[in-house]
């Protein structure tokens, strides 16, 4: 079967880092709204707004075109509305809200040398607005960040400068799942003012040496053997498990490593999670 303009458009932003294929769903969902519409885009619209988690229009879209006597449409039809009924749209993407062109500078980050290589951050070409601060950002935080407010957009500076955390009352590490033993104000640096990387569980950040280690990459025992690290590393204490099963951890994958270096000794810690 021949792929649609439209439909190929929309497989090629499912490729495109996070916030770039948010912006290109949106796009693409602006255009096929305002035009006269075949089934099959009908069917794109309901993909791109499933995608973006707002239910209701998924739903609409796809009513319209979902045949009854068939049963993958029916399938999909009551996916979209258990999720209608369970979410509603209150977790829907936000469209980016463009500002004018702006090059924003990585601060330094105690916990996270590299934050930008290390995958924490994705640099955009079409800046957004920071909720915390208001100001144009090109460099948008990736990680999580526990807070009740509804945060979309961080930019670097407002995380550094614990901005963000104070502003929203939030954390960016669960300070429940350190360790005891390091100092308070190591860990209000890290919570507050680090930029965490996202994990299959509930992230956990190992120490050693007094400290806690830094964030290096999200890697697979492949990048590890390329880093020549497969030797000298040693496993975080919860990810103990994982070194009898090196191979199945992969980069990406649904068992994924995380890679830490002590800022002490410069020892590479390696913690393992599975979705
Ligand atoms: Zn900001
Ligand atoms: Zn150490």
């Amino acid at each position: 079967m021949k792929v649609s303009v439209y439909r190929q458009r929309y497989i090629d932003a499912m490729k495109m880092p996070e916030r770039k294929k948010i912006a290109e769903l949106y796009s693409l969902a602006d255009e096929l709204e305002a035009i006269e519409k075949t089934e099959e885009e009908y069917r794109i619209l309901s993909d791109v707004f499933i995608h973006l988690e707002y239910y209701s229009k998924a739903y609409n879209y796809f009513s319209m075109v979902a045949k009854s006597d068939d049963v993958k449409d029916a399938k999909k039809k009551y996916y979209i509305k258990d999720h209608l009924e369970m979410y509603a749209d209150r977790n829907a993407s936000r469209r980016p809200r463009k500002v004018k062109a702006c090059v924003v500078e990585m601060p330094d980050f105690k916990y996270c040398s590299k934050p930008l290589e290390a995958g924490l951050f994705e640099k955009t070409e079409i800046p957004e607005r920071c909720d915390c601060c208001g100001k144009g950002t090109n460099l948008i935080y990736s990680g999580p960040f526990y807070s009740e407010e509804d945060v979309d957009v961080l930019c670097p500076k407002c995380i550094a400068s614990g901005k963000a955390a104070k502003k929203f009352d939030g954390k960016f590490v669960d300070d429940t799942v350190l360790s005891s033993a390091i100092p308070q104000e190591y860990k209000k640096e890290l919570c507050c003012r680090t930029p965490s990387y996202s994990g299959w569980q509930q992230e956990l950040w190992p120490d050693h040496c007094g400290d806690f280690c830094e964030f290096v990459a999200y890697v697979g025992w492949k990048e590890i053997k390329e880093m020549g690290l497969e030797d000298s590393i040693s496993f975080a204490p919860e990810s103990e498990g994982y070194s009898e099963h090196k191979e199945d951890i992969v980069r990406e994958g649904s068992c994924q490593g995380y890679l830490f270096r002590c800022l002490n000794c410069k020892k590479y810690i390696l913690h393992v999670d599975c979705d």
